[in-house]
């Protein structure tokens, strides 16, 4: 199969001819129709992320078809208590459309996991990441970890709910019920989650690079009340504020926006430092904090709401063999929306 190859962090990806993934026991293997791309590719692929198995595909947001269910994984048999009580076998059949998100596995003994804190899990593995991911043409995915997806969508929109959308629901809620919510940073997460807080009830402010214009305007086309640069004060004191934008300098910022009792909540998996900054930003019961990963709950939540909402995702296609193109539009802040590969070539 034709797969993009992380060889080594900090080089660009390279295109190969590989063998075809094997589905092992509980796992299915996939035919990838679309992999949408992720800022924590980029993390991974240009090592800041410790570690990653290599060489790797990189890619976390995975729709796929499976072809292949492996022992355990298959509709013959009915449900089957696995190691942990509470997790039960999921059987996918050939032909079901399935998304693949980065929790690729996990204890399920801990007491994180057992605590309905999987995203926490010490042993826990990530797709893209400890496990090849979506920059192929088929991928394996443990089945227990997999989603069904809204048949609403197209394969290319739905990819980017996959961790965008649902790490960016996560995000939402812990940043509490209230009204206005800042996002700094206007991508792919963010352009999913203004549509949720609206959807709620809430307020938007979007925060862009300074002299991003374009990205000020995709914000209010989605209904932001106001939409400025990240170095610009809001018109009027938050409730909270989540940091999709890697900077640890908007911590600081961020808070100086929210109220008293306000949350900032820093969603990205990996930051530049924090400045240190003078408690008065953080007096006032003010908290800081992140959030780390997804549970399968969230994931089946979110996936629920999506079409409700409805949420409608913008994405750019490129083709498998352009990954680097993709990823160095993320890198530079040129996409609108979120950036999608098609290995099969069409989705
Ligand atoms: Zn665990
Ligand atoms: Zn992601």
């Amino acid at each position: 199969m034709r797969a993009m190859i992380l060889d080594a962090p900090g080089r660009p990806l390279r295109e190969a001819e590989i063998d075809r993934p094997e589905p092992g026991p509980g796992q299915v293997l996939l035919r990838v129709r679309a992999c949408a791309v992720c800022r924590t590719d980029l993390h991974v692929i240009d090592g800041d992320l410790p570690g990653p198995k290599l060489p790797l595909v990189p890619g976390h947001e995975i729709v796929g078809t499976v072809i292949e269910a492996g022992p355990e994984a298959g509709p013959t048999v009915g449900r089957e208590a696995t190691p942990a009580a509470d997790q039960e076998a999921v059987r996918w059949s050939t032909g079901q459309r399935v998304g693949v998100p980065w929790l690729g596995w996990t204890c399920g003994l801990c007491a994180d996991c057992r605590g309905g804190r999987e995203n926490l899990c010490d042993r826990a593995r990530f797709t893209g990441y400890q496990i090849d991911g979506g920059y192929a043409q088929y991928a394996v995915a443990e089945a227990r970890y997999c989603f069904a997806l809204p048949e609403a969508y197209e394969d290319r929109h739905a990819a980017p709910l996959l961790c965008a959308g649902l790490i960016g629901f996560r995000a939402l809620r812990a940043a509490g019920a209230g009204e206005r919510v800042g996002l700094y940073g206007f991508g792919s997460a963010a352009h999913i989650v203004a549509q949720v807080a609206r959807h709620q009830g809430r307020r938007v402010f979007a925060f862009t690079r300074p002299g991003d214009d374009a990205g000020r305007r995709f914000a209010m086309d989605l209904g932001a009340a106001w939409a400025g640069g990240s170095d610009e004060a809001p018109p009027e004191p938050l409730d909270a504020a989540i940091l999709f934008a890697p900077v640890g300098a908007l911590v600081p910022a961020a808070l100086r926006a929210v109220r008293k009792g306000g949350t900032v909540v820093c969603a990205g998996i990996h930051m530049s430092d924090l400045p240190s900054f003078p408690y008065a930003l953080l007096w006032g019961e003010r908290v800081v904090r992140s959030v780390a990963n997804l549970t399968r709950r969230d994931g089946e939540e979110f996936l629920r709401l999506a079409p409700r909402v409805p949420v409608r995702t913008e994405v750019e296609v490129y083709p498998l063999a352009r990954a680097n193109e993709a990823l160095q539009a993320l890198r530079d802040g040129r996409v609108r929306g979120a950036a999608v590969l098609a290995p099969s070539g069409e989705t």
